[in-house]
């Protein structure tokens, strides 16, 4: 049975588009009160006009702007993590900006608005969960992502410390690991055909993810139906991970 988010408030990062515009649209079929974040408007216009959620419109590689508008969020009794970002480069020409970037997006931004978020839930003395959107490149090598497998291997690092240090404190963490999700992104990394093609190959269950296959895991990991899963990093793969 699908969990009910009723009268709870849910804050999505990277919700105009993929993986966190499915899962807003989600959460709000179910009851939640979504307040969406992300940079571009326009998917902000349209998502509350689907929704009626709450919106922000920020850069999340501005670390200021991005505490600001965490603030703004709150309070809330859950929270997504789920803005990423990629550029693709071989490592020897990964440029020193794009390494910034994606670092400043995909590892330092969950950290601001979960640090953001927990403080506020402590301060409360309410419990909450946080689910952490990393990707199976946080894993395993994908040649020409060594700046995005970075970012999620910090990420990870991060999930893990703040299971340990809020878990006591009554807020579940757990990372989420999607492969190739038919998105946006993966229009921009995966477009060339003999990769996709070998990608899919390792991909027992034969195909890309949807959206709604992530943020199906994503509701659960932040229901109550998963109310001692704490600390998970999760593979929403197709089986990529042991094949
Ligand atoms: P999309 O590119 O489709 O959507 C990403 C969302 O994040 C967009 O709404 C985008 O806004 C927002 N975003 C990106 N950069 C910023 C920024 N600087 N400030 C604010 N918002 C920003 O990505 P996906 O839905 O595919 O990815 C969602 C998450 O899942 C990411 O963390 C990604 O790394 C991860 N993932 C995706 C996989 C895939 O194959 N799609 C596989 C594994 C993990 P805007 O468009 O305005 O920039």
């Amino acid at each position: 049975m699908s969990a009910d988010f009723t009268g709870r408030r849910v804050v999505v990062t990277g919700a105009g588009k993929g993986i966190g515009r499915a899962t807003a649209l989600m959460l709000a079929r179910r009851g939640a009160r979504v307040v969406a974040l992300t940079r571009s408007g326009a998917d902000l216009e349209t998502l509350k006009a689907e929704t009626g959620c709450e919106t922000i419109v920020v850069d999340l590689a501005d670390a200021q702007a991005t505490r600001a508008a965490a603030r703004q969020a709150l309070p809330a009794d859950l929270l997504v993590n789920c803005a990423g970002t990629t550029e693709l480069e071989s490592f020897l020409d990964v440029s020193v900006e794009n390494f910034d970037l994606l670092y400043a997006v995909n590892t330092r931004a969950p950290m601001i608005v979960a640090q953001e978020y927990a403080r506020e839930r402590v301060a409360a003395g309410k419990p909450g969960a946080i689910v952490n959107v990393s990707s199976c490149a946080s894993f395993v090598d994908i040649p020409d992502h060594a700046a995005y497998c970075a970012s999620k291997a910090g990420l990870d690092g991060l999930t893990r410390v703040m299971a340990k240090e809020l878990g006591p404190k009554g807020i579940r963490v757990n990372g989420l690991h999607p492969t190739v999700t038919l998105t946006p992104m993966a229009v921009k990394a995966w477009s060339d055909p003999d990769k996709a093609a070998a990608m899919l190959g390792r991909i027992p269950l034969g195909r890309f993810a949807e959206p709604d296959d992530i943020a199906e895991v994503i509701l659960f990991l932040l229901s109550d139906a998963a109310a001692m899963v704490h600390g998970l990093s999760m593979p929403v793969d197709g089986g990529f991970m042991v094949a």
